[in-house]
């Protein structure tokens, strides 16, 4: 079965990026092994070719890239190029955006974390190799993404539960012949459905599961709570993606489910940025991205097969550790040696400084140190101007003392006239999207008075 199944999936592949799957992933699998002089020539003659492309065809680039002559000498010159942030693409998308030559065009939307999400068009080259970047990542842990699996993703609310008889028997038939998937929805999942979901997922026969990580982790909290057994699964991996992975949580999950985590990083507007490999260290995609942080570690990213809508260093406000270290498992790729919160959601004290944001998950693990460890059960903080609301989850040790201290904790960091709303819940609201935030920044231009 898992024979038919690589077949349907690259006739798939072939249809839907009108790209030979064979040869795209045949490349993927020796390039991870290139010297980095060929990497890097092999991301220089692609970015050069996008460069002259978007100099002789974008009125954006024109003006954008005007006094540089289109052609880099080497792949580091990137970083004297402009740089192109998520507001100048909003702003002149008509100008950048070009007409799509071969294949079909994909429409890809960023979560909207931010609020403001960016909808952005891709060619069917720079889709190729998203798909089989991602193929290479599950071969690198014995698995095919068309191996039954349970994704734990949100569902909008737009689509329809009875589609017509047609929808839903191409759909039957895409999950059983191209992608043989339990559909979980996070929003769904709660103590009282947590039973009905298992009992799915063991009749499922999964081989791996993947989704947001706070929706993996939920399932796997709900799991552990409910006295179910995960190990029962027999997961081979747990794919976590979207949210920055901690290691109590990646420890949390591998020992309720009984399997190895990986993280994968991307964004929609850039594609696959990173895999993690067995050995633990988190590859940089550089067959698709060319990619380097600037000082403050904010990262930027040129996706160079994408010729119908070209960012070309766009900034795409994670902060990024990248590292030229080796990884012991052979691959030569760049590693991605830490991601941390989007630049957005810096906590702004009334002093104007920017702080991290963990210092609320510091506030809730020092609760441990002071004799309360089961005092707050889950958090999330969400800060309008000068106003911090939090909102809590209370454990079984929650008292005055515990409350006290973690708003001294946060008006130490953030000032005396930091004002705390304390809101209690049985469970911590989603975002619209369904990823689950500890931390969101309403007001990222706030300046206190007075702040220089
Ligand atoms: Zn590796």
């Amino acid at each position: 079965m898992r024979i038919v199944r690589d077949i349907a999936w690259r006739i798939s592949f072939w249809r839907n990026t009108k790209n030979s799957p064979s040869q795209t992933i045949n490349f993927l699998r020796r390039s991870q092994y290139f010297d980095r002089d060929t990497i890097k020539e092999y991301q220089l003659e692609n970015v050069n070719r996008l460069i002259r492309l978007v100099k002789s065809a974008s009125p954006f680039y024109k003006e954008h890239l005007k006094g540089q002559d289109g052609f880099l000498s080497e792949i580091e010159g990137l970083q004297q190029l402009p740089l192109i942030t998520k507001e100048e693409i909003q702003g002149n998308y008509s100008d950048i955006e070009l007409p799509c030559l071969e294949g079909r065009s994909f429409i890809h939307s960023t979560s909207g974390s931010t609020g403001d999400p960016i909808v952005t068009k891709l060619s069917s080259k720079a889709q190729a190799f998203r798909t089989a970047g991602h193929y290479r990542f599950y071969e690198w842990w014995g698995l095919r993404p068309h191996d039954r699996n349970i994704l734990v993703w949100a569902k909008k609310a737009t689509v329809s539960d009875s589609p017509s008889l047609l929808t839903s028997l191409r759909r039957k038939i895409r999950e059983y012949l191209v992608e043989p998937q339990l559909f979980i929805d996070v929003f769904q999942l709660s103590s009282n459905s947590i039973n009905h979901h298992f009992e799915k997922a063991l009749a499922h026969r999964p081989v791996y599961i993947r989704g947001y990580l706070s929706g993996v982790l939920q399932f796997a909290e709900l799991i552990d709570s409910s006295g179910l057994d995960g190990r029962a699964l027999n997961l081979k991996l747990a794919i976590v993606t979207s949210e920055v992975l901690h290691t109590e949580q990646r420890e949390f999950i591998e020992r309720v489910l009984g399997c190895p985590v990986a993280n994968e990083y991307g964004a929609a507007e850039t594609g696959q940025l990173g895999f993690e490999c067995p050995e633990g260290n988190m590859h940089l995609f550089e067959e698709s991205v060319a990619a380097f942080s600037l000082e403050d570690q904010s990262l930027v990213v040129t996706e160079f097969h994408n010729d119908h809508a070209p960012f070309i260093n766009y900034v795409n406000n994670d902060l990024v550790n990248l590292s030229t270290d080796t990884c012991p498992c052979g691959r030569t790729s760049r590693l991605i040696k830490s991601i941390s919160g989007r630049i957005g959601d810096f906590v702004i004290a009334d002093n104007g400084e920017k702080v991290s944001p963990y210092l609320f998950y510091y506030a809730m693990k020092e609760l441990g140190d002071i004799g309360y460890p089961e005092a707050v059960i889950k958090y999330k903080a969400i800060q309008t101007g000068p106003n911090i609301e939090l909102i809590l989850v209370k454990g079984p040790q929650y008292c005055t003392e515990a409350e006290e201290y973690i708003g001294k904790r946060i008006r130490n960091s953030l000032g005396a006239s930091t004002s705390i709303e304390w809101r209690f819940v049985d469970q911590i609201p989603r975002e619209k999207s369904g990823k689950l935030r500890f931390f969101v920044q309403l007001t990222p231009d706030y300046s206190p008075t007075g702040a220089s």
